[in-house]
């Protein structure tokens, strides 16, 4: 169940920046709910999943985030159903998405910031080349960074490896023709200091949702 009073504060909070509600652990009807208060970006984790809400849902107005990691297998079945990716971390996923794909999309390159081996993304040292050579994929177009911190209380750690991205996006900026806009960081447990980061689009989950009694 949608808690409304988070969601109007956080919209209330982050006015200029975009909510891509993170809605693992939730359902269609909380997607319309969420749709009816005002965010209507919606991110999904799992090609399954996102099928079968797409499915339901695919008249509302929504934006499309595919937020959770990507196998080049499932691109076909979903690829031409989505208006964003945020975890393009890997050539041969490119090389999917140029195949399948009919219009430009517009892709996040995920960035492992947390340098955990669990954690996807490509590493900080390969970005830049990364993003030169999206430029001979015209399926694809970089729209921004993504990444995903440390989960831990400690904001210095945050904030570090927060600023590793900012970063990267100057550096990608001084020599793009045409700059990357946008930075997709800050989850539930750290989103405010992503705002102090820049962060152009918040991927938040676990705090807009009540737990069901
Ligand atoms: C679940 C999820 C989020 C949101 O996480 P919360 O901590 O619940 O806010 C953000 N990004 C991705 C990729 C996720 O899977």
């Amino acid at each position: 169940m949608v808690n409304e009073e988070v969601v109007k504060s956080l919209l209330e909070e982050t006015k200029n920046r975009t909510i891509v509600a993170a809605t693992k652990y939730g359902n269609e009807v909380d997607i319309l709910n969420l749709v009816s208060l005002g965010i209507k970006d919606i991110g999904e984790n799992r090609v399954k999943v996102f099928l079968e809400k797409y499915e339901l849902l695919h008249d509302a107005d929504i934006v499309w985030h595919f937020i959770g990691h990507l196998q080049s297998k499932k691109v076909k079945m979903m690829i031409n159903k989505i208006d964003y990716l945020h975890s393009l971390d890997r050539l041969s996923l490119a090389e999917q998405i140029q195949e399948h794909r009919s219009l430009p999309l517009s892709c996040f390159i995920e960035v492992n910031i947390s340098n955990e081996s669990t954690k996807y993304g490509l590493p900080i040292e390969e970005v830049v080349s990364f993003y030169k050579k999206m430029r001979n994929y015209d399926k694809i177009n970089i729209v921004g960074l993504m990444g995903m911190a440390t989960h831990t209380d400690d904001e210095a750690i945050i904030r570090h490896q927060f600023s590793k991205l900012t970063e990267l996006k100057s550096e990608i900026n001084s020599l793009a023709d045409k700059p990357i806009e946008y930075l997709s960081i800050g989850m539930s447990n750290d989103y405010k200091i992503a705002l102090d980061f820049g962060s152009t689009h918040l991927r938040i989950g676990s705090i807009l949702f009540r737990k069901e009694e």
